[in-house]
Formats: C-alpha cells, sequence, structure tokens
C-alpha cells in the first residue's frame, strides 16, 4: 500500500510520502468495527416495512441494516444466527448475497502490490489514460486530497481547489472548479455541478467522480467533443461531500454511511447528509432519531457539510448558472430523476427529463453494456409508501434551487457486492459514468434545452 501512494506522489517528494506513512500508521491502530458474523441477505418480500419491523426488530432490536429496498425485495445484513431464526418463523424466501463481509470488506482495501518509485509507470500518472495507477484501487481521503493538490498543479490554467470549509473533524472540504478560464468569450457560461461520496461507505461514487475529472481534463485539447465542453461548460466536482465519514469508512467502520457530527445521543453521532438540505426537509418520526442511518440532524442544514456547500453556492457562486447536476451514490444501477421528496410531485419539462435520463443510461450501455434503470427517486427513496421518506435531498435542492437538469445516480453492483464493491470495478464504472457525463454535456448544450 505505501509502495503504491510513495509513487503516486514522487511528484510532492518525500515530505508527503512520510506524511502518509505516519497517517496510515496511527489509523491502523484505531478499533475497526467487526462484522464477521453477519451476511447480507436479499429476502424477496413486497412489504419492506413489515419485514423490518414485525419480523426483524423483535429480535435483533437496531443490531440490523437495511442495504437497499424496493417494492420486490430487502436487502438487509444481520447476523447470521438471528436471520436463521428470523427466515424460519417467517417462512422468508431469500438469497445470502454477501456471504463473507469481513472478505469482502478486506477485498476493497488496497493490496500490498509493490512499484518502483522511477518506474515508467509513474511517469504516466497524469500523461496517459491507461498507465496511471491511482484508479487500480479505491484511495483513502489523505491520499485523494494529494492527487487533488497534484491535479491543480498539473493543470494550473484549468483547475482551482477551492476549500469551502473544515469538517468537524478537521479534513478540508474541496470543490474542484475546473474551467478553461474564456468566461468572457462565453459570457452565458453554464456550470455542472458533479457530487461523489454524500454516504461514507459509497466508495464507488468518490472514485467514478475522481475518474470523470481526470479524463476531462486529460482529453482536454486532445479530444474534440471534450474541448468543446470545456470550453463551453464549467464543472464543480465535490469529490468527497462527506470527508469526515469517509475517512471513518477507512479506519473505524468500512460500512459507515453519515457525516461524523455529535449528536443528541452520544453513542449515536453522525446526520444522513442525503436528508439535511432544506427543501421538503423531512419532519416525520422516521428521520428524528440520531441512531437511524438517516437521521435529518433535527434541522436543515445541520450538517456542517451540506450548510457550507449551501453558503458557498449562494455566496461566491451565487451568479452561477448552475444548468447540470449529477449526483452518485451506490448501488443499485439506476438513474434517479426528481423529485425524491414525493411522487405526487411532477418535475417540469418532464418529457425532456426522461429523455435525457434515458439518454444517459443509454450511454452506459453502449459503453459497457449495463443497463442501468430509469426510476423516479421518490420510489427508490419509498416515499409512494411512506410520505416523506426522501425528503431533504441534494437532488430536490439542486433541481428546485439551482440545476435546470439534475439526476441521482446509483453506481454499480446489483447487489452481489452492494457496497463493497471491489476496485476492479473502479475503471468500467468510470468509463460508463464519464461517457453518461459527455451525453449530459452535449444535451446541455444543445440550444433547444
Ligand atoms: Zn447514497
Amino acid at each position: 500500500m505505501f509502495g503504491n501512494i510513495s509513487i503516486l506522489f514522487a511528484h510532492l517528494g518525500f515530505a508527503a510520502a512520510a506524511l502518509l506513512r505516519v497517517c496510515a500508521a496511527v489509523s491502523a491502530e484505531e478499533d475497526k468495527a467487526d462484522y464477521s458474523g453477519d451476511q447480507v441477505y436479499r429476502v424477496f418480500t413486497h412489504n419492506a416495512s413489515a419485514l423490518v419491523h414485525d419480523m426483524i426488530r423483535p429480535v435483533v432490536g437496531s443490531q440490523y441494516d437495511v442495504w437497499m429496498q424496493n417494492d420486490k425485495f430487502v436487502d438487509v445484513r444481520l447476523g447470521r444466527d438471528a436471520f436463521a431464526e428470523i427466515a424460519r418463523e417467517n417462512s422468508l424466501e431469500y438469497e445470502v448475497y454477501v456471504s463473507d463481509i469481513e472478505a469482502a470488506i478486506r477485498d476493497t482495501m488496497p493490496g500490498n502490490s509493490q512499484y518502483d518509485v522511477n518506474s515508467d509507470s509513474m511517469q504516466h500518472a497524469f500523461g496517459s489514460y491507461g498507465g496511471d495507477l491511482f484508479f487500480d484501487e479505491y484511495r483513502d481521503l489523505h491520499t485523494i486530497d494529494l492527487w487533488l493538490q497534484l491535479l491543480e498543479q498539473t493543470y494550473p490554467s484549468l483547475v482551482k481547489l477551492e476549500q469551502i470549509t473544515t469538517t468537524p473533524e478537521g479534513h478540508p472540504l474541496n470543490v474542484v472548479h475546473v474551467s478553461a478560464q474564456n468566461t468572457e468569450a462565453n459570457p452565458d457560461k453554464k456550470t455542472i455541478v458533479i457530487s461523489g461520496g454524500l454516504h461514507a461507505r459509497e466508495w464507488i461514487s468518490v472514485s467514478t467522480t475522481l475518474f470523470m475529472l481526470q479524463r476531462l481534463l486529460q482529453e482536454y485539447g486532445q479530444d474534440k467533443s471534450t474541448t468543446h465542453y470545456l470550453d463551453s461548460l464549467d464543472f464543480l466536482f465535490i469529490p468527497v461531500f462527506n470527508p469526515d465519514g469517509y475517512e471513518y469508512s477507512w479506519h473505524g467502520d468500512r460500512l459507515w454511511r453519515k457525516n461524523r457530527q455529535a449528536t443528541g445521543v452520544e453513542q449515536c453521532p453522525g446526520i444522513d447528509l442525503d436528508r439535511s438540505f432544506n427543501y421538503e426537509w423531512d419532519e416525520s418520526e422516521a428521520h428524528e432519531y440520531p441512531c437511524s442511518e438517516s437521521y435529518n440532524g433535527g434541522a436543515p442544514f445541520a450538517a456542517a457539510e451540506t450548510k457550507a456547500w449551501h453558503e458557498y453556492l449562494g455566496g461566491i457562486k451565487g451568479d452561477y448558472r448552475i444548468f447540470g447536476y449529477l449526483d452518485l451514490h451506490s448501488y443499485s444501477e439506476e438513474i434517479l430523476y426528481p423529485y425524491g421528496y414525493s411522487c405526487e410531485a411532477v418535475p417540469r419539462d418532464f418529457e425532456n427529463l426522461l429523455e435525457l435520463a434515458f439518454g444517459l443510461a443509454k450511454a452506459v450501455r453502449l459503453t459497457t453494456r449495463k443497463n442501468y434503470d430509469v426510476v423516479a427517486a421518490c420510489k427508490d427513496a419509498g416515499s409512494d409508501l411512506t410520505p416523506g421518506m426522501g425528503g431533504g435531498s441534494a437532488l430536490d435542492y439542486m433541481y428546485h434551487n439551482r440545476a435546470r437538469w439534475a439526476l441521482q445516480l446509483k453506481l454499480r453492483d446489483t447487489g452481489s457486492h452492494g457496497f463493497l464493491l471491489p476496485p476492479k470495478f473502479i475503471r468500467p464504472v468510470g468509463h460508463e459514468i464519464y461517457a453518461a457525463l459527455r451525453y449530459f454535456c452535449g444535451f446541455i448544450l444543445n440550444p433547444e434545452m
């Protein structure tokens, strides 16, 4: 692992590499969450609520975690013995999806492969599409922050790193502003916002955001369409929207989802960033418990990260024409369109919004043959069944306030690995979503839109 990192930062010299070694060594001593007795089960049921509240809770209390649910099945993590009992008593129809969670977690961590600091592969870190070691593995927060600095140094005329706040745990929350700096030539320049990592454990959303960022920069001046997109559009990338949570998912609990902010309950820190925005923020019971995985923070923008983004967007980016928004999550291979908070609310310009969503799905399909479903965000959130379930999301907030076109992308896979997608999928997912982004750019630059 250290070999990789040292090589990655050969440009930054030994100081940076040494710093990384220290950070990694300290964090290795922390206690880590242990999931060795648990599995992830796909239970086939039309009634997720009954499964969770009437069958699972009475047996295990809060010792379970719903990974995903829809009107056909529920993916849930819980202890083997408890599940066996629950399944037997209720005659559940199910399949084991992740049988060894600890092994699956280990598979998402960088391996020990060593590289020579002076090898050619490093020389190509930012120079070629294929030779970049960075996307061999998921990268921790320190590595990503240093990589972003390296990116800014490599592309000074295109990239500006903007730290919009320091998180409660002292990490920078970075926005990467990509601009060909020709605003005078394009007074009406539109801006696309892309965010990853609102939920800490969804690592593929972080790597995919970074992948798209890098491809855009590498192809500028090389690829005709990309050059056109970058000359005509500005981009704001937020690769790690939840730095504290992401850091904790590396060194404390791989399956952590929320941020790490203190709540009213000491043993239950963390606010769900994707419930913390002010548009249709949900006051219902479902999201008011600090120990819930979807805790809404008690008030809109209670989370430091979403508050900082709101102020940044309304402040120094207040006059930007935010035209597009893509919010990356995992998992389920879906493209979600607004609104999340309610299925009654009809999105504006619905026909074109659908055309856009299906266009993205087609771009993915033509790249890797993966079929992403186009779904209303309210259905995915369950707010068609339980009103308020999808309130306070980044998608609705951006769509309502600033972005003419906004979608949430739930990346791979469909459940075999769930949140624990192995790193060999980083590049394929990067390629397919980058293709979707290119379609998105073309759509937004269509003068009729
Ligand atoms: Zn998510």
